[in-house]
């Protein structure tokens, strides 16, 4: 029988009757269960959560900092069982699975060092004007599958260091090593500031409803984004609202194309391209392309697609068989549409295992569908361009604006260039580099507010304002 993980509420570990299988997409076997929580669990686990705030919203820098660096310390001390869990239910290589888990423990720690000061914004003889940050409550977290233990602690660590307490739900094709993260952490933060519950989709937009919830934190598709900020409505909860996007990677032709194709291989393979942040449309300019477009397949041919478990695998499946089906079909769209590939266009969904073969394509036109959608898959659409006001334009007719990268021997043309687009962040010569200590958001549809750094922090308290008359003291 596979192995049963138990939610976490009220510092205890819980199940249910009903419980959810977990499937390995490489092998399409299941890897585990969770229990099928419903309206019942979670109003436990809010209950928890609203019990355990009353007191944690007054804790102190130094407990909250000790409740995030034991979090990161379990993390880091389970590394390699939960990189191996986390490989078997997401399907990404060892190795990326490894650095995910090491970075989620990274980045507990670095966050734990986040404080919010008070401001003072007047000190005079008649005013002390005072700005102080004050948790909102409870938040409700809601993660996806990419990178489901990174997008848990970057959501449960700020909340924790804010002074709020929260009620997490991982995707249901992802939940295992969530769960076993929530077993290692239950008696090493106080009970009912951590609570971690697993349900279907349906579970979503309870949370969402929930009276007794706050602040919806959310990462995810922009569809359901929509869906959460309809939902968040009704109370008028707050919302952060991290979402897709269709990165775009511009290569000027100053760049060293023996340099950069292997680099820009990884920003649009890392994670079979399952990355909000993966570059999913590489401008090449005409002078290099070539050259460039050739290197890039070169290297393309010695990776290879298969589990993760298994050691010389690059690139591993899909996660899911509904995204899996999605990726195949904008292939085929593509391929239906006489567009020309430099690798990949074939299919072969008869086996086991949510495998796509790496696909480039070779300057496929804007609206193409492979271009104009985030794919979110093992696909590179390659497209040429001659001048700069150009390139800039069609990186920003997207309708997303998440990040993008600029490539070229001159950073200060790469500047100029970043500060043209429209995204929350633009790397130069290099990609998906995200600081704990700055904001990370996106832009048009890819969501608003921060998370990361004190911006991150902020979005999970409100600004309260606190002004003294100094010279109309009552006698
Ligand atoms: P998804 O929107 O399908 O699911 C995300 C989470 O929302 C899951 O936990 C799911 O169970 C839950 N959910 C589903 N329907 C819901 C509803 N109606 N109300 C509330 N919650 C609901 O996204 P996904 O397919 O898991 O993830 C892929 C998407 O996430 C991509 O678009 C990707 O770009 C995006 N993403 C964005 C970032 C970022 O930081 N901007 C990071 C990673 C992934």
């Amino acid at each position: 029988m596979a192995t049963q993980y138990k939610t976490l509420i009220n510092g205890e570990m819980r199940h249910t009757d009903n419980w959810l299988d977990v499937l390995n997409p490489a092998t399409e076997k299941v890897v585990g269960q969770v229990p099928a929580c419903g309206a019942e669990e979670l109003d436990s686990a809010v209950l928890a959560a609203r019990e355990a705030f009353k007191k944690w919203k007054t804790s102190s820098f130094e407990e909250r900092q000790a409740a995030c660096l034991a979090i990161s310390a379990a993390i880091k001390e389970n590394a390699e069982e939960l990189y191996r869990l986390l490989t078997s239910e997401q399907g990404k290589p060892h190795a990326q699975a490894k650095s995910e888990i090491f970075g989620a423990a990274g980045l507990a720690k670095a966050q734990s060092t986040l404080k919010l000061e008070d401001e003072i914004i007047e000190d005079s003889d008649s005013r002390l004007h005072r700005h102080r940050r004050v948790p909102v409550g409870v938040v409700g977290g809601i993660v996806p599958w990419n990178f489901p233990v990174s997008m848990a602690i970057q959501k449960i660590v700020p909340a924790l260091m804010a002074g709020c307490t929260i009620v997490l739900k991982p995707s249901p094709f992802t939940p295992l090593t969530t769960l076993r993260i929530a077993e290692l952490i239950a008696d090493k933060v106080p009970a009912g500031t951590v609570n971690i519950i697993t349900g279907e989709d349906s579970l979503g937009p309870l949370i969402t409803g929930h009276p007794g919830i706050d602040k919806i934190t959310f990462t995810g598709s922009t569809a359901t984004g929509k869906k959460i900020m309809e939902g968040a409505s009704d109370d008028l909860k707050r919302i952060t609202l991290e979402l897709g996007g269709n990165d775009a990677s511009i290569v000027l032709p100053d760049a060293d194309p023996k340099k950069v194709a292997e680099q820009l291989f990884w920003s649009s393979f890392m994670n079979a391209g399952q990355v909000c942040i993966a570059a999913k449309r590489v401008y090449i300019h005409e002078d290099i392309y070539d050259e460039l477009s050739q290197a890039i397949a070169d290297y393309a041919k010695n990776v290879v697609v298969g589990d993760g478990a298994e050691q010389g695998t690059g690139v591993g499946p899909i996660q899911n068989k509904k995204q899996y089906e999605r990726v195949l079909e904008l292939i085929k769209d593509a391929k239906d549409n006489g567009y020309k590939f430099l690798l990949g266009g074939d299919q072969d969904p008869s086996g086991s295992g949510y495998f796509v073969p790496l696909t480039i394509l070779d300057n496929p036109p804007e609206d193409a569908r492979i271009v104009a959608e985030e794919q979110f898959g093992p696909v590179m659409p390659l497209m040429k361009f001659k001048d700069e006001d150009e390139v800039i334009a069609r990186a920003n007719a997207s309708e997303y604006g998440l990040a993008g990268a600029v490539w070229t021997s001159n950073p200060d043309k790469g500047v100029e260039i970043a500060e043209k687009l429209e995204t929350g962040t633009v790397w130069i010569n290099e990609f998906m580099h995200l600081s704990p200590f700055a904001p990370f958001g996106g832009h048009k549809h890819s969501g608003f507010g921060a998370e990361y750094g004190k911006e991150g922090l902020k979005e999970f308290t409100y600004p309260q304002v606190i002004s003294i008359k100094r010279d109309n003291v009552p006698a």
